[in-house]
């Protein structure tokens, strides 16, 4: 993962390497929104102004080089649940939640000029890119989406819809909340043991309090991945935490829930294009 110059953004370079691909997380820096929710909040139902997250979301948009109505967003209801989505669907979710793909934390696609996007604060956003045929897919997995191996049901809805082979895909993990802050009780500790086994003894780690563990999301949906048929070298972990990182980012756990949110966004370009942009281009 690498930060841009303003540090605005964070590139996954590897796959925007292996594909003509926009792979990128914002960070709270860049935008107009004030108080807790500054600067640059994307999530339009944490009580900010609807007009300043608008602006934030062209302004993160445009510097990426991504149109906002190409984007298209995913309702995020902690299921498992994955979404194929065409040029049909640009634009839901873009500027109002309403619209956004109900019932789906996952949304895959092969069509180029669409921007997949995922809203962020703590939970894991997990890129996905099968580079021989592109195709493209983004999920959003909190402890419960990581328990439903929602980063597994994505590879598998990539393979059924677009031929996409595990053993060719890249993924990577990205910014959010990590081992060293993720407190959990036994409520969440549970789901965690029964869905990974003998595993989950390295995904919680103890803490001193008795029914209190640390979660390893990180590992958890890596483990997924591998368990999807994906080569360890093709899985990248970005390894930044979102509650260790206040300056750059937004995070519910460290801020007692009144977080902003950022996004995860992912594209593929158009063939020849710089950008998503469908429109005629301006440039020689
Ligand atoms: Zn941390």
């Amino acid at each position: 993962m690498a930060l841009d110059s303003e540090g605005r953004y964070y590139h996954i370079r590897r796959l925007e390497a292996a594909a003509p691909v926009v792979a990128a997380f914002t960070t709270r820096r860049g935008g107009v929104s004030r108080g807790h929710l500054a600067q640059c909040n994307l999530g339009l139902a944490v009580g900010d102004d609807p007009e300043a997250v608008l602006a934030n979301r062209r302004l993160a948009l445009d510097g990426v080089g991504l149109p906002l109505a190409s984007v298209v967003a995913a309702e995020q209801v902690h299921g498992d649940r994955v979404a194929r989505v065409g040029r049909g669907e640009a634009g839901r979710g873009a500027t109002a939640r309403e619209t956004a793909i109900p019932g789906v934390d996952a949304l895959i696609t092969d069509e180029a000029g669409l921007t997949l996007m995922i809203g962020c604060a703590d939970c894991v956003p997990v890129y996905l890119l099968a580079p021989e045929r592109p195709a493209i897919g983004l999920a959003h997995a909190g402890w419960r989406g990581t328990v439903g191996r929602i980063a597994a049901k994505t590879v598998r809805a990539m393979t059924e819809a677009f031929g996409s082979r595990p053993e060719a895909m890249l993924a990577a993990v990205g910014p959010s909340i990590g081992p060293c802050c993720y407190e959990v009780d036994e409520p969440v500790a549970g789901p965690v043991r029964r869905a990974f086994g003998q595993a989950a003894d390295g995904l919680l780690i103890p803490q001193d309090r008795p029914d209190r563990w640390r979660l390893d999301l990180w590992e958890a949906n890596r483990l997924t991945l591998l368990g999807a048929g994906l080569r360890p070298e093709n899985i990248g972990v970005a390894g930044l935490c979102t509650a260790c990182h206040q300056d750059r980012f937004f995070s519910h756990r460290a801020s007692d829930g009144r977080a902003g949110r950022m996004a995860a966004l992912l594209a593929l370009r158009p063939e020849g294009g710089s950008g998503a942009g469908a429109g005629p281009s301006t440039s020689p």
